[in-house]
């Protein structure tokens, strides 16, 4: 063991070393670019481009809010524009004229608090709304994550192009109803007189400078809050259910949760930008908030790639000073050259009449020859050295892991699985027939039998993704049959599936940490504040890892870097079962976990498993591979059709006229050769 901790160390550390030389780089480059960006006023020293740069920091804003529904969490919204209507009205109302209730003494408090005043309209007095736009900014993040939460929830079950069209129904409904309630907003007019700013009594009036900052300061923050998420549980267990929603629930991730908080973060971030949008232009009208607005941002999304923090924010950027500042500059120079040249249609040719033309061609060209964004979501991979490839492959066959079964091993009189006249039917078929099965604590049991016998679908019956029509299973005496799957999970139960479901954006490292999901606990705050609980539950959580990778040898550890996708197959079925128990489970599901290994790796991994049994756990195990079956199992299950007929030790079953004539057809003779050999 102590060679192979030496092996894989050494193979593990120039990779890190690399990193750590990455990320002092790029730290540099963004205090550099930081630098740049608070100089950039005086440096250009003209009121309408610093006006214009602080227009793109807000489209950048709404990008970054926007990256997390559709590049965290693969939610494609198309009316997110709403929840920056819901933000700029908010600040409208707050700090306008519109609302102007009569005065009582109820208003007293508020006006102590400087949130409204007294003044006199006609002969009476009335309430004028004076919330400060600090007060605002915080404020509106909270409402317009209320709405995205109200949004939100009647599309949870939605998926791709369904969620698409609600979103949009939702998207066109806000400034319809802004437009039709004029009490409140003023109507298709507008509301007006919105107050810029104070910062110690000083108003920012109309100088684009301040409100430059404050943008500035915005995606700063935004930045911060963003990359925090996405380096946290929070943000893996996002990625988990964009890349595969029934693998992340597997997992423990609890969807609704989580789309949910993803559509509220993404909410608030908008809700601000409205804030800052309104204070700065003093004025909103209903049509600011259309359907072109939601997929500019869209645009902006796709141009500066998916997922990518750094990249929505250069994608906002460019596109936006692509329209405010460059199209004109250069119709502006267009039109001089005509001049000059006398070129006829060059002398007015207006490029900003075609903005959108001009951002259909791009997103074409995207899509075509850069998919990933300009700053792409996911490093590119390096193609690992001789020397990694080729590294040896250390002691195989064994295990070491702590915290795997102990505990159960010792309760062992209940058993860990009892599985009870489960039935299960897809419309006229009929999958599982009464099937009853009893894993005893610490034991092993495979279930073999034809394909389509309904092997699968027990083991989803057990994990909560298909429901049973009637039966009823426990785990360790408790009843699971109804559960949520996540719900399941965290009772501790693991899996893996027959065609791979790994998270295939996600690295080998990230995969292994969301099968830990249900065992930690941070949750957004811990992770955007960097508390020391949330920052040693990380640590703790890839130490462990680490910890089961390692009982791969140096097939998993030199590339746990890299994006599953990349690996082989037997490779990913690894990375599968080191997710699986890296959720520290009490029974472990494997579904033909040898498929498509070579008889070598087969040999391993059973040895693997089998050592994994060694240490206490419970494994529950489908296998087409009788030899791997008669090394590992304890106890046999055949099911045909749905049904169970036959149980009982390897030796026995494989005897067994009714299962050979299920298994191997009619020919039993041959057959009978066949599982001897
Ligand atoms: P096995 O894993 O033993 O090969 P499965 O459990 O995958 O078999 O499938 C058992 C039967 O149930 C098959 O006839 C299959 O076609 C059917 N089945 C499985 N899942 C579904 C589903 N979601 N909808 C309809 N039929 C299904
Ligand atoms: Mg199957």
């Amino acid at each position: 063991m102590a060679s192979e901790t030496t092996i894989t160390s050494g193979l593990a550390e120039p990779a890190s070393r690399i990193a750590a030389l990455r990320s002092r780089r790029s730290g540099l480059l963004i205090a550099l670019l930081f630098v740049l960006a608070l100089a950039f006023p005086y440096l250009i020293g003209n009121d309408a481009y610093v006006n214009v740069m602080a227009d793109a920091f807000a489209y950048a804003t709404l990008a970054l809010g926007l990256n997390i529904v559709i590049g965290f969490a693969g939610l494609l919204d198309l009316g997110y524009a709403a929840f920056f209507a819901i933000g700029a009205y908010t600040y409208g109302i707050l700090s306008s004229f519109q609302l102007h209730p009569a005065w009582s003494s109820f208003w007293q408090p508020f006006a102590w608090l400087e949130l409204v005043q007294k003044v006199p309209l006609g002969d009476a007095m009335v309430v004028h709304f004076t919330v400060s736009f600090w007060i605002c900014l915080v404020l509106a993040a909270l409402i317009a994550a209320f709405f995205g939460i109200l949004f939100g929830a009647p599309t949870l079950r939605l998926r791709g192009d369904y969620l698409a069209i609600v979103t949009l129904g939702f998207g066109e409904i806000v400034p319809i109803i802004v437009r039709n309630w004029p009490w409140l907003t003023n109507g298709a007019a507008g509301l007006n007189g919105a107050q810029p700013p104070r910062l110690f009594g000083w108003s920012f009036g109309v100088w684009a400078l301040p409100y430059y900052y404050v943008v500035l300061g915005l995606v700063v923050l935004l930045i911060f809050v963003s990359v925090s998420l996405r380096d946290s549980r929070v943000g893996r267990a996002w990625m988990a259910l964009r890349d595969d929603d029934i693998a992340a629930s597997a997992m423990g991730v609890d969807l609704t949760r989580y789309k949910l908080l993803a559509f509220a973060i993404g909410a608030g971030f908008a809700g601000m930008t409205g804030v800052f949008y309104v204070a700065k232009l003093q004025t909103i009208t209903p049509d600011m908030f259309m359907f072109p607005v939601s997929v500019m941002i869209i645009v902006m999304i796709v141009l500066g790639g998916m997922g990518s923090v750094w990249g929505v924010v250069v994608g906002a950027m460019f596109l936006s000073l692509l329209q405010s500042w460059f199209l004109p500059d250069l119709s502006t120079w267009a039109s001089a050259f005509g001049q000059a040249s006398g070129i006829g249609f060059l002398q007015n040719v207006d490029f900003t009449q075609s903005t959108e033309l001009i951002f259909g061609i791009i997103l074409v060209l995207m899509m075509l020859y850069r998919r990933d964004g300009l700053i792409p979501a996911h490093r590119r991979q390096f193609a690992m050295s001789f020397s990694q490839q080729n590294a040896q492959v250390g002691e195989s066959g064994s295990f070491r892991l702590s915290g795997i079964g102990g505990e159960d091993a010792a309760n062992a009189a209940t058993p860990a699985l009892e599985i009870k006249g489960i039935t299960v039917r897809f419309g006229g078929l009929v999958a599982l027939k009464s099937v009853d099965i009893t894993v005893p604590a610490g034991g092993v049991v495979a279930v073999i039998g034809p394909n389509g016998s309904g092997k699968s679908t027990l083991f989803n019956v057990i994990t909560g993704l298909t429901s049973a029509e009637s039966g009823s299973i426990r785990l360790y005496g408790e009843n699971i049959v109804g559960l949520k799957p996540h719900a399941i999970a965290r009772k501790g139960i693991a899996r893996t599936f027959q065609n791979l479901r790994l998270f295939t954006n996600l690295t080998v490292m990230d995969n292994v940490l969301i099968g830990q999901h249900a065992r930690l606990t941070t949750g957004p705050i811990g992770a955007v504040l960097h508390l020391p609980h949330a920052r040693a539950e990380e640590a703790r959580a890839r130490a462990r890892a680490m910890e089961i990778l390692i009982n791969f040898g140096n097939r998993l550890t030199p590339r746990i870097n890299q994006n599953v996708a990349a690996l082989s197959y037997a490779n990913r079925r690894r990375t599968e079962i080191s997710r699986a128990l890296a959720a520290a489970p009490r029974v472990l599901l494997l579904d033909e976990p040898t498929a498509g290994m070579n008889p070598a790796e087969t040999l391993e991994l059973a040895q693997q498993i089998k050592a994994l049994h060694n240490l206490g756990l419970t494994v529950m195990v489908i296998e087409h591979k009788l030899d791997v079956v008669v090394r590992l199992a304890d106890t046999v299950v055949v099911l045909d059709h749905g049904e169970k007929i036959a149980e009982g030790k390897p030796d026995e079953v494989r005897q067994n006229e009714e299962v050979l004539r299920a298994y191997l057809g009619r020919n039993t003779q041959a057959g009978r050769a066949g599982i001897a050999a």
